[in-house]
């Protein structure tokens, strides 16, 4: 009998973590990596925040909250949603958990039965087929091509949705592709939704605060007759430079986000207090970080995409938010270059020129690699540098 469970059986350990190990693996081996896998910002939490968090742990907020957030932060979440999204939610219609990570496996394993299916948008953030497949569902992988902006048309909606069809996936500005939906894309989808009654919207809107070039982001619930059976996710990991402080939230119908507190009750209780003390500040406190670091968040992804451009056989498009890319290597995929499928494409340029980035396919779509540019421009200077001269020795 095996020890592991069949379920475990159905995942794979997520392979963004697993470049980001690699990548330390050989720096601590003595070699120069630069590693552009990592979903973080490199900007350290804004001062206001840790101090709200050290004030915290002074008036001795170190004890056990309510299981799914405190009043204090889910108050601050609702004064958000009005004042961002024009959205009103009751505090019952709010969770919080450890990250959004966290909120997103609830709600699968809280929602879903064995056979429901999931639409995922492909390419995806690696997470949401896992989290799916680990709660018993059946991930419906939609690719959206290049030429599509990485984006799920109306039409190949309509045509992934089963009688199973239990969720579907939207997740703006896009972790990996950096696409941002416009209103209308939205509304088109939600066109589609309106009919089908059961249908449960998941909007993940993670990347909200990280965007570019006036990108006017929307959410579906704010823009669509579906706001009561979607379920909108956020936190503050990404906005505020948070990712080590794990709280994330969500805010959608009753019965859904009693679920998820439910499981929570049963499983990691509350996320930390001192982080949730923290997470009220960078909601209610000054909203100036956001600005300044889409600005640098900016120059980066100009840069990047106009280095990668330079390359013959890389074609990159100009994303408007998150901090990534997603460029292709389909041009230097072939028998002169020995090189396969993207795969081999970001392995040969780990060994040969020590740049980490994550393959395609593991965001359900290959022939593309993502970079990271949420490091500094010194480190983009040298990784974009070595890039090339590696395109550059395929190509010879
Ligand atoms: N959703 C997307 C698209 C992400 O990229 C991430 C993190 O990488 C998350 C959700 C979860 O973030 P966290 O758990 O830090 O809130």
């Amino acid at each position: 009998m095996s020890i592991i469970s069949d379920s475990l059986k159905r995942i794979k350990p997520s392979p963004t973590i697993a470049v980001t190990q690699k990548a330390r693996e050989l720096r601590a081996a003595g070699k120069d990596v630069i590693g552009l896998g990592a979903g973080e910002p490199d900007f350290d939490t804004p001062e206001n925040i840790k101090n709200a968090a050290i004030k915290a742990i002074k008036r001795g907020d170190t004890k056990y909250t309510a299981v799914d957030g405190t009043p204090e932060l889910k108050k601050a979440i609702i004064k958000k949603f009005k004042r961002e999204n024009k959205l009103n939610y009751s505090i019952d219609q709010i969770t919080v958990g450890s990250g959004g990570k966290q909120v997103l496996y609830n709600t699968f394993m809280a929602t879903l039965n064995r056979g429901d299916e999931v639409i995922i948008p492909a390419p995806f953030w690696v997470s949401y087929p896992d989290m799916v497949l680990l709660a018993g569902g059946k991930p419906k992988i939609i690719k959206c091509t290049e030429k599509e902006g990485f984006k799920l048309t109306a039409k190949k909606l309509k045509n992934a949705i089963t009688k199973k069809t239990k969720w579907i996936i939207l997740n703006s500005p896009s972790n990996p592709t950096g696409a941002g939906y416009s209103k209308k894309e939205i509304q088109d989808l939600a066109k589609v939704l309106i009919r089908y009654k059961r249908i449960l919207i998941l909007s993940d809107d993670i990347y909200e605060h990280v965007r570019y070039d006036n990108f006017k982001f929307f959410t579906i619930a704010q823009i669509s007759k579906l706001k009561d059976r979607t379920l909108t996710m956020n936190g503050v990991s990404k906005s505020y430079a948070m990712t080590g402080w794990r709280i994330g939230y969500a805010a959608g119908p009753k019965d859904i986000i009693k679920a998820i507190g439910k499981i929570q009750s049963q499983s990691t209780s509350n996320p930390s207090s001192i982080s949730q003390a923290a997470a009220v500040e960078a909601l209610n406190g000054k909203q100036g970080f956001i600005k300044t670091r889409a600005k640098a968040f900016r120059e980066r992804r100009n840069f990047v995409v106009k280095s990668l451009n330079n390359i013959k056989g890389i074609n990159c498009l100009t994303p408007n938010g998150a901090f990534y890319v997603f460029p292709s290597c389909k041009g230097l995929l072939n028998k002169k270059t020995r090189l396969k499928n993207d795969t081999s494409f970001v392995q040969k340029l780990l060994e040969k020129e020590n740049v980490a980035v994550v393959q395609g396919s593991a965001f359900g779509l290959g022939g593309y690699f993502r970079i990271s540019y949420a490091t500094s421009m010194k480190n983009l200077k040298k990784a974009m540098s070595r890039i090339k001269s590696f395109c550059e020795s395929l190509n010879q």
